[in-house]
């Protein structure tokens, strides 16, 4: 439900390491946007810039054409999915989910409608008195997007969110997550290590080296043509 223009973007954690190097990207509504490359190529990082949680060391990032740079995570209108799905352990499911709305002071009423309704489209209406140590993996990830999908952000960045899950339940989810962003319209940028989810999911694909562009294309260009 938001474009994105990242431009010129770098990061650099000390003087001499560029952890995010000259990044730039137009991301148009609706897309869903597949990031790949090694291990500590700066995924990460540019995921936190865009979600404001990490500061640029250089460079712009718009959402629908407003430059964002100074506004904090949780004026952004995004949300994150993490790997290890950082739910808060001592809170049940359903608080676990509707947090960010107590946070935005919306009614107990409009709060407990939301939850219902993301917890449908998941199938976790019945783990709502749960606490995150009585879940299964898939189960954590599901709540994960839950309390991601109940704030309806512009904007989903999703860092490998199924990499814990064993290879069944990732195929599965694989197919949810796809379906969820269609019914979402959000912008989606989604970091993962499996070509399946990237050449599937992805609308286009971008490859990243050193915190660099490598290549951006349609997963046809970059799988059929290395
Ligand atoms: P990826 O997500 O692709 O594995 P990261 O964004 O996590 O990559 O890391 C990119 C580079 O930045 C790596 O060299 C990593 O060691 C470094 N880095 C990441 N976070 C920090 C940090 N908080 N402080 C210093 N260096 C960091
Ligand atoms: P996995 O197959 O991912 O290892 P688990 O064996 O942890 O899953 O859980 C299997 C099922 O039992 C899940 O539906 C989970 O929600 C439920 N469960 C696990 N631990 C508890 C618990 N302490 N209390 C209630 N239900 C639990």
């Amino acid at each position: 439900m938001a474009d994105l223009s990242l431009r010129h973007v770098n990061k650099k954690y000390s003087s001499n390491t560029s952890a995010v190097k000259d990044f730039s990207i137009d991301i148009e509504d609706e897309e869903f946007v597949v990031l790949v490359g090694p291990s500590g190529c700066g995924k990460t990082t540019l995921l936190r810039m865009i979600a404001g949680l990490e500061d640029l060391t250089d460079g712009e990032i718009y959402i629908d054409g407003r430059r964002v740079n100074q506004l904090s995570a949780k004026d952004r209108d995004i949300a994150m999915v993490f790997q290890n799905y950082a739910l808060y352990p001592h809170m049940t499911v359903y608080d676990n989910m509707g947090f960010a709305l107590k946070l935005k002071n919306l009614k107990k009423k409009d709060i407990n409608r939301k939850i219902e309704e993301a917890a449908k489209i998941l199938g976790i209406e019945h783990l709502m008195d749960r606490r995150p140590a009585a879940l299964s993996g898939g189960e954590k990830q599901r709540v994960a997007l839950g309390r991601a999908i109940v704030r309806e952000p512009k904007i989903f960045l999703m860092d490998e969110p199924l990499a814990n899950l064993d290879v069944q339940l990732r195929g599965q989810m694989r197919i949810e997550i796809t379906k969820l962003h269609k019914t979402l319209k959000s912008t989606m940028i989604y970091v993962t290590h499996d070509q399946i989810e990237a050449m599937t999911m992805g609308d286009r694909i971008v490859v990243m080296k050193d915190g660099e562009v490598q290549q951006i294309d349609t997963p046809e260009n970059i799988y059929n043509h290395p």
